[in-house]
C-alpha cells in the first residue's frame, strides 16, 4: 500500500461523518457542499416520502451502479463513499490516476437508498420490510427505485454495500474484518461469467486487504436467494459484488472498517495497484462462519456448579435519543470452545455471580459480572455504552 495514500486518509477522510448512526440529516449538507463538484439529483422517495439521492461521477462509457444503506443501519460504506467523495475532488498527488478512472468509467452512487431505516436505525424499511428480499416483489418504493434505475442503466458493475455484524469470523479463528461475495445466479451456484468477472475482482481487493488486515478478510455463503438483490442482479447478467463491512478488535465504530472499504474501493477502481488473480483463489478466501462474540468470559463457575464453563455476551446496538447504544446481553453458556471473543476474559476458576444474581437467563442484559467470594468487579457495563 502506497504510503502517500495511507497520510492522506488519515488527515483528509470525510471526518463530518462519524460512528455507526448515519441519517439523511447528516448527508444532506454535505452533498449539498459538493453540488457543483458532482451531478446529485433526487431519483426518488422512501416509504415516508424521504429523498433519494444519487450522485454521478465520471464521464467514462463503462458505468457502474453502487448502493448503500440498503439497510438503515449499516452505515460503514455509507462513510466510505463519502470518503470516496472527497478523494475525488482533493487528491492532487493522485490526479492522473483519478482522471484516468473518470475518463474510462461513469460511477453512480446512492449514497443512502433505505432513509427511513437509516433514521431508525433498522435493518428494515419504515414498513419493517427487509430491503434485500425484495428483489422479486417490488413491494417497497425504495426497491422500485434501485429496480428502474438498474434497468434504465443497465450497468457493467454493481457493488451491494453493507455492514455484518460482530459474530462473523473464519475457520482459522480470525474476525472477518471485511468479507465479500460474488452471489449465485442460480441454484446450482454455477460459475456464470458475470460471476466470475465479480471474483476476479474480489480477488483483486484480498491481494490488497491481505497488507491491511492479513488473514481478516472472509467471503460469504453463497447459497442463492432470488430474493435477495444480488443475486437477482447477477442472475440478470451484470457482475455485482457484495462488500461487508465488518468487526475487528474492538472497532465499535467502524472507522478502521470503513478505510479497509475505502482501500478496497480505490483498488477496485485500480488507483491501487495490485496484481490480478484467477477465479480460483477466490475459493481459497475463507467462508465466513458465525464464531465470533463480543465478550466470552472463560473459566468461571455458575450457579453452585462444580465445574467451570464459559460465558459469551454479544452486544445489541440500540437507538436511544439521538445516540446508539451497547447493550450487552447473556448470549450463550457452555465450554464454548467453538466461539473466540473479540474480548476474552480469563476468570481462573472463580465463582461468579451475574447482575447480583444466580440462575441469568440467557437473553437478558448483563450489567455487572462479580466474583461471589470475595464480590470483586470482573466485568462492568453501565448497561451502555455510547458508540456515537
Ligand atoms: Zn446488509
Amino acid at each position: 500500500m502506497d504510503q502517500t495514500l495511507k497520510t492522506w486518509y488519515s488527515s483528509n477522510f470525510e471526518s463530518r461523518l462519524r460512528g455507526r448512526y448515519i441519517t439523511l440529516d447528516h448527508l444532506q449538507p454535505i452533498l449539498e457542499s459538493y453540488h457543483d463538484k458532482y451531478d446529485i439529483s433526487i431519483i426518488g422517495h422512501s416509504e415516508l416520502g424521504n429523498d433519494i439521492h444519487l450522485i454521478k461521477i465520471g464521464k467514462g462509457k463503462k458505468t457502474i451502479l453502487a448502493w448503500s444503506q440498503m439497510h438503515g443501519n449499516e452505515s460503514t460504506t455509507t462513510k466510505a463513499i463519502f470518503d470516496i467523495l472527497r478523494f475525488f475532488s482533493k487528491n492532487d498527488a493522485f490526479k492522473s490516476q483519478i482522471s484516468t478512472f473518470l475518463k474510462k468509467y461513469t460511477l453512480y452512487i446512492i449514497p443512502m437508498l433505505n432513509p427511513d431505516g437509516a433514521a431508525l436505525y433498522s435493518r428494515e424499511n419504515a414498513n419493517g420490510v427487509d430491503l434485500n428480499r425484495d428483489a422479486q416483489d417490488l413491494s417497497q418504493k425504495e426497491s422500485k427505485v434501485l429496480n428502474t434505475l438498474f434497468k434504465d442503466l443497465s450497468p457493467d458493475l454493481c457493488l451491494n454495500l453493507h455492514d455484518q455484524r460482530s459474530l462473523f469470523g473464519l475457520h482459522t479463528g480470525m474476525p472477518a474484518a471485511i468479507s465479500f461475495l460474488s452471489p449465485a445466479a442460480d441454484a446450482d451456484r454455477n460459475n456464470t461469467p458475470e460471476r466470475k468477472i465479480a471474483m476476479q475482482l474480489i480477488v483483486r481487493m484480498n491481494r490488497m486487504l491481505q497488507g491491511l488486515v492479513p488473514g481478516k478478510v472472509g467471503r460469504y455463503d453463497d447459497t442463492y436467494n432470488p430474493d435477495c438483490v444480488g443475486d437477482s442482479f447477477q442472475k440478470a447478467g451484470v457482475p455485482t459484488i457484495l462488500f461487508e463491512a465488518g468487526h475487528n478488535g474492538n472497532d465499535y465504530q467502524r472507522e478502521q472498517s470503513r478505510e479497509l472499504i475505502f482501500f478496497a474501493l480505490l483498488t477496485l477502481f485500480g488507483i491501487v495497484d495490485t496484481q490480478e488473480g484467477d477465479v480460483e483463489e477466490y475459493f481459497l478466501i475463507p467462508e465466513n462462519r458465525k464464531n465470533y462474540r463480543d465478550v466470552i468470559l472463560r473459566d468461571v463457575i455458575l450457579n453452585d456448579k462444580s465445574s467451570t464453563c464459559s460465558i459469551a455476551i454479544q452486544f445489541e446496538e440500540k437507538l436511544i435519543g439521538n445516540k446508539i447504544k451497547l447493550s450487552p446481553k447473556l448470549d450463550e453458556m457452555g465450554d464454548l470452545d467453538h466461539l473466540t471473543g473479540h474480548r476474552e476474559v480469563l476468570v481462573n476458576s472463580a465463582e461468579i455471580l451475574l447482575n447480583s444474581q444466580n440462575n441469568l437467563e440467557i437473553g437478558e442484559i448483563v450489567s455487572i459480572i462479580s466474583n461471589k467470594n470475595d464480590d470483586s468487579l470482573i466485568y462492568f457495563n453501565k448497561n451502555s455504552i455510547n458508540i456515537s
